[in-house]
């Protein structure tokens, strides 16, 4: 098989939720319909390349010419009140659930040895920084569920320990096996508005 199109399907299965199989599948039809759909893609990423950034305080994406982003520069909402999400998506997530006026933090993954990720490649060090900086009251845990976002929120909690910060997790009582990504906007909006203090 051609290099180019190896290098293309091992791309593609490094995406969240692409195995081997589907890529393969991708890949043959990107090259199939090369005219319309391969163009159309490398329009998009060209375009998302030169336009789209992860915000520097909060992690959330933004456009390029607005970082920092609309959430952290918004002055109708408090610093008191840090959201910690493991992923920039959440954010988002909880954003359509509407109730939640504080700022974010996304560590851009969680702790998982098995595969190389320690405290060094997340946005830990920042979260200190900032909750030092920023008079954060309260941090609200919003990570998934599992041992690794457990054993993460269990870190989190020792780092940054500090007399007089609250630290909050989402309310119990969620799906078992799912998290932050996984729930419906109202769920998570009755799990903020009920989360609990730990
Ligand atoms: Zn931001």
């Amino acid at each position: 098989m051609a290099d180019a199109f190896e290098r293309l399907i091992g791309a593609l299965a490094r995406l969240p939720g692409v195995g081997r199989r589907s890529a393969e599948r991708m890949a043959l039809r990107l090259v199939v319909k090369k005219a319309t759909l391969l163009k159309e893609l490398q329009a998009a990423l060209l375009d998302a390349d030169g336009s789209l950034v992860c915000c520097s305080v909060c992690g959330a994406i933004t456009r390029s010419d607005s970082d920092p982003c609309r959430i952290c520069t918004d002055p109708g909402r408090t610093s008191r009140v840090l959201c910690l999400v493991e992923d920039p998506g959440d954010i988002l997530l909880i954003e359509k659930a509407g109730v939640f006026r504080g700022r974010y933090h996304s560590l851009m993954g969680r702790l998982s040895p098995m595969n190389g990720i320690g405290v060094a490649e997340l946005r830990i060090e920042p979260l200190v920084r900032r909750i030092r900086s920023e008079g954060v009251e309260e941090l609200l845990l919003a990570l998934n569920s599992g041992v690794e976002s457990d054993a993460t929120g269990a870190f989190i909690r020792d780092r940054v320990g500090a007399p007089g910060l609250r630290i909050s997790r989402l309310a119990h009582g969620l799906p078992v096996g799912s998290g932050v990504s996984y729930l419906d906007s109202v769920t998570l909006g009755r799990a903020i508005e009920g989360r609990q203090a730990i």
